[in-house]
């Protein structure tokens, strides 16, 4: 079997359409453009990269945005206080702190400060509460790209075995209660997990995000799985490696996504998405 690639840029392209055609409409409307204020710490390249495409797409759908670019040194109590403001700001519906910070300002303070409402990133324990109560609201991005990529297969996820390869706070753990939601049995792994390679043989949905290139092998790979390679992993010729061993992993699988082309560019889409729910939601025009 050769498995059909999951063309994550053409479905998050076609989101992205959705959502302009929906701004467009809103504004005519009289109602506020949707507006994403993104913070930028540091100068860590692949992160100014992950938040240049942010802003790009905004600018795509019509969206307001806003970058606030903070050096390095920025004080944990500065950083609030700009949250804060944005917090207030009534064109900013959206906030995204870009991770990882500096180890100087403690994560989960930033995390809890961003108002649930404009928390586009899913990561506030509102957010997470809601999906483990399996009522979402702002659903984190990655995981929620890839459940509209598996969605796209039209694969059928209820009493299926999905093993999710990455415990992480923004892909495993809200990944499994994603596919809880959808009625998947749900096997979760992570640096510890013994036998990785015979839980992996069980998965009919296999979603993996380790930062660890081509940890998983093609020939564990279940015939006929779904396999959705997170990893977005640089090598020292320049090339991008997913965490998956594509090759061989493809001639298992029915379906796979590539990398790059599958989730990353889900991960934008969705940030797109959860913004425009975020400009509905303050509204009051989304329950
Ligand atoms: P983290 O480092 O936060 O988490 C990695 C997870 O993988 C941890 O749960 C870790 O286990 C687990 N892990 C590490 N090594 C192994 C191993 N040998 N066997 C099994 N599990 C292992 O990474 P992130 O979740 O932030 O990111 C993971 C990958 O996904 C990275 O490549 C990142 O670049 C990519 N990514 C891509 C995105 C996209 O849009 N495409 C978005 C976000 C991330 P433990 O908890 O025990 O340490």
């Amino acid at each position: 079997m050769s498995a059909q690639l999951i063309d994550g840029k053409k479905i998050a392209r076609d989101i992205q359409q959705d959502i302009a055609k929906k701004v467009a409409a809103m504004t005519q409307q009289g109602n506020p453009t949707p507006g994403l204020a993104v913070i930028l710490i540091g100068d860590n390249p692949a992160s100014q990269i992950y938040v240049a495409h942010k802003q790009k797409a905004c600018e795509q759908v019509g969206f307001y945005s806003e970058k606030i670019m903070l050096s390095h040194d920025t004080k944990e109590e500065k950083l609030l206080s700009i949250i804060d403001d944005l917090n207030k700001n009534p064109k900013i519906h959206g906030i995204l702190v870009q991770l990882p910070l500096p180890a100087h300002i403690n994560n989960q303070t930033i995390i809890e400060r961003i108002s649930p409402l404009k928390d586009v990133d899913g990561f506030h324990p509102y957010n997470l509460g809601r999906l483990a109560q399996g009522n979402p609201v702002l659903r984190p991005c990655t995981p929620y790209g890839c459940l509209k990529l598996i969605e796209s297969t039209d694969i059928i996820l209820k009493g299926k075995d999905a093993v999710i390869v990455g415990s992480s706070m923004i892909v495993g753990r809200p990944m499994a209660l994603e596919l809880l939601i959808a009625k998947c049995t749900v096997t979760v792994c992570h640096s510890q997990t013994q036998h990785l390679a015979d839980k992996i043989k069980k998965a009919d949905i296999l979603i993996v995000g380790t930062g660890k290139p081509e940890l998983i092998k093609g020939a564990w790979i279940k015939e006929g799985a779904v396999v959705i390679d997170v990893g977005i992993n640089r090598l020292a010729d320049g090339s991008l490696k997913g965490d998956v061993e594509f090759e061989t992993a493809k001639e298992r699988a029915s379906f796979i996504t590539p990398v790059p082309g599958g989730v990353g560019p889900m991960t934008i889409a969705m940030l797109l998405s959860n913004t425009l729910q975020a400009a509905t939601l303050n509204k009051g025009l989304f329950e």
